[in-house]
């Protein structure tokens, strides 16, 4: 029999083949460009022939997040548009952390990634698509070291000043798949709850932050290694010109809330990260984001409040991080919200797990958690 074909010379691509024999092939993770950081993969596999692949990505010990690795399965795609999960274990004995993926498929090409792709493409057709839409202007922050725009959608005739960002981390495509997700809601004029919050709202939305690190096939870094969500207390045109564009844009309207979209690796749940710790924290000004967390929590059964991270102590907040730097840059209700790379555990889906889908109707009940935040606390 002959061998299976992989490469990943495309939008996103990443992996590094070692050995292929027959079906079989032995892989390694890449290294974000200039950077430590390794975690990402998307290729894809040719010539299967009807046989059943056995996949080993070997290294993975000294990956960005070993804790990502168990009860993770990586997602499979025939088709590139429906994305389920081929069944995959994780041996840390074996080869420095080995993940074996066996997945058969019904014709001879398939592609494999860490989580569901958000191509380039499909970033551009989503701008045009809303920027087309009535009432919706686009602007072009800045632009990245690749020539890449930065760009910000604008909508609503509110004096709220809301932003939506995503994808610092661009190998966390789930937050590019739930701003898809909050634009089909904003921009659809049928929509009520779309309707509502523009009255009340001016949104500024940048669906992508890191378009270099996206085409690059990177999980955390943009073009010169450098991560984004530590650059937001000295943002610079040598390092972060992506993070001092969308910084100076929010100097000019102000913030009152902002929501920064990411992924978590290792938890396998949903959930929310606050500004405990800033220099200006107030039980006040925390409340704000707790009375929203509350709201968000009773509305959807996706997110809950029992698993996430370790809150900083008084004074010891990270103020490179964006929503520690929003929050007391601007008294902001500022928050990071975390969606699995595995699945939520509480509501596994076997077939999909945390999937595109479920990032757009979580994007919906965010927004519809803002409303009725917005509106509790007129009342
Ligand atoms: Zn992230």
């Amino acid at each position: 029999m002959s061998n299976i074909i992989i490469d990943s010379r495309f939008d996103s691509g990443s992996i590094d083949v070692m050995t292929v024999h027959q079906a079989s092939a032995m892989l390694r993770l890449k290294h974000d460009k200039d950077s430590e950081f390794k975690q990402w993969f998307h290729f894809r596999v040719a010539n299967c022939g009807g046989r059943e692949l056995v996949l080993k990505i070997v290294g993975l010990n000294d990956s960005a997040y070993p804790a990502g690795w168990p009860d993770y399965n990586a997602c499979v795609s025939e088709d590139r548009d429906f994305w389920g999960r081929a069944t995959s274990s994780f041996d840390k004995d074996e080869e420095g952390g080995t993940l074996t993926i066996r997945y058969t498929p019904t014709g001879d090409l398939v592609w494999f990634a860490y989580f569901a792709p958000f191509s380039t493409d499909r970033h551009h057709d989503l701008i045009a698509e809303c920027a087309s839409a009535e009432g919706v202007s686009h602007r072009k922050l800045g632009e990245t070291f690749d020539g890449q725009s930065i760009d910000c959608l604008g909508l609503g005739e509110g004096e709220t000043q809301v932003w939506l960002y995503g994808r610092q981390h661009p190998g966390e495509s789930m937050a590019e798949w739930w701003m898809e997700g909050a634009l089909q809601v904003l921009c659809d004029p049928s929509d009520t709850l779309g309707r509502a919050l523009r009255q009340k709202c001016r949104f500024n939305i940048v669906p992508n932050c890191n378009p270099d690190g996206s085409t690059r096939g990177h999980l955390r870094t943009n073009a010169k290694g450098v991560n984004l969500n530590r650059e937001w207390a000295e943002p610079s045109a040598e390092r972060s010109p992506e993070v001092l564009a969308i910084r100076n844009a929010m100097d000019e309207t102000g913030v009152h809330f902002a929501m920064d979209v990411h992924g978590d690796e290792a938890i396998d749940a949903v959930f929310l990260a606050g500004y405990e710790g800033i220099p200006s924290w107030s039980d006040e000004h925390g409340e704000r984001f707790y009375r929203y967390q509350r709201i968000l929590e009773r509305r959807s059964p996706d997110f809950q409040t029992a698993k996430g991270y370790p809150k900083s102590g008084p004074g010891q907040a990270n103020l490179t991080i964006s929503t520690n730097q929003v929050a007391e840059r601007y008294a902001a209700t500022a928050m990071t919200l975390e969606m699995p790379f595995k699945d939520n555990a509480d509501y596994p889906d076997e077939l999909q797990g945390w999937s595109p889908d479920r990032c757009k109707m979580l994007a919906r009940e965010c927004l519809g958690a803002l409303l009725e935040w917005l509106e509790s606390d007129e009342g």
